[in-house]
């Protein structure tokens, strides 16, 4: 039995309450609860959490906050939509992959040209810069230097957007954002650790903004110079097994001995460690393998199975 279902559909929320009344219902950000009538609406139908709207401000959070008991879930981290979210259909029409069942291209973020319409396949370029025109590419969602706002607001739950991200990217960001959110709420001075910062650093290229949830978002927090991620930091390997500190290593990547790697663990201090050897199935000392080898190392101590191994790219 799933802990519960996300919906946005009234139709097949009300299927779900007559057929599998156990099952919790959560209304998805593509129901667009914007204010708190609406709160109220899926209140009397029986849902347990609402995941909010991207569109709203700390200080409507709070009005919904307080005429509602549901659970409340915003998204903090992750790219954002330059339509109103969940009503987009520009991946859908452009690459056939919709937004709305999870699989968008990320379409408004694509370079785009001009073209007339009798002059079929003569694209005129606008230049935004000589980098190219991304007129509807949004800077990316980051909330973690306020989320004692969002708790004082009410919200239970913070929602990471990366369904179509990598193990390495999703890693990185939760792990950094469940040491923020534990700080968040240990009932302390809520104090920015520089390693959240230079850790979620890592992952964007388009920048940060807060969104709407500090009012409306300013004009710069477009980015027009470019679309694309660049990590800094390449996922050389999973750790599949860990016995007396020699871990067993599925690589997705080539491994050089003499490399400098961070091993991503829960509560671990990101450091650079080197790798002076390795030893392949057969026990046999290597010092190359490559991507889908498996390879036992020596790890330190606090390295667990299934933590990420990453190292930097070159020339970052
Ligand atoms: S194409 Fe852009 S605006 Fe549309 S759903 Fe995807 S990210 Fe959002």
């Amino acid at each position: 039995m799933p802990d519960g279902v996300i919906v946005s559909d009234p139709g097949i929320f009300m299927m779900f309450r007559n057929l599998a009344p156990e099952v919790n219902l959560h209304v998805s950000t593509q129901a667009n609860i914007t204010n708190a009538e609406s709160a109220k609406f899926w209140e009397g139908l029986g849902a347990k959490r609402l995941v909010l709207s991207r569109e709203l401000t700390i200080d409507e959070i709070r009005e919904i906050r307080d005429v509602t008991s549901l659970e409340l879930e915003v998204f903090v981290h992750g790219s954002i939509c330059i339509s109103y979210s969940g009503r987009c259909y520009i991946s859908s029409f452009l690459a056939s992959r919709s937004a709305n069942t999870g699989e968008c291209t990320n379409s408004c973020r694509w370079n785009y040209s001009l073209m007339e319409e009798k002059r079929k396949g003569e694209y005129l370029p606008v230049f935004e810069n000589d980098r190219g025109t991304y007129l509807m590419n949004s800077k990316d969602l980051c909330m973690i230097e306020h989320l004692p706002l969002l708790v004082g607001a009410g919200i239970d739950s913070f929602k990471i957007e990366g369904r179509m991200k990598g193990i390495n990217y999703v890693a990185g960001v939760v792990k950094t954002y469940r040491e923020a959110v534990d700080t968040a709420y240990n009932g302390k001075a809520y104090n920015i650790d520089p390693r959240w910062l230079r850790e979620l650093s890592m992952f964007s290229s388009r920048g940060y903004t807060t969104g709407m949830f500090l009012g409306k978002q300013p004009d710069e927090d477009y980015n027009f110079d470019e679309a694309s991620y660049k990590m800094s930091h390449d996922l050389v390997g999973v750790i599949l097994e860990i016995k007396d500190n020699i871990a067993k290593v599925g690589l997705r990547n080539r491994l050089d001995a003499g490399d400098e790697l961070e091993y991503l663990s829960p509560g671990l201090e990101e450091k650079l460690f080197k790798i002076d050897s390795m030893q392949n199935n057969e026990g046999e000392k290597i010092f190359s393998a490559r991507n889908e080898d498996i390879i036992y190392i020596n790890v330190p101590s606090g390295v667990r199975a299934n933590d990420l191994i990453r190292r930097k790219k070159s020339g970052e």
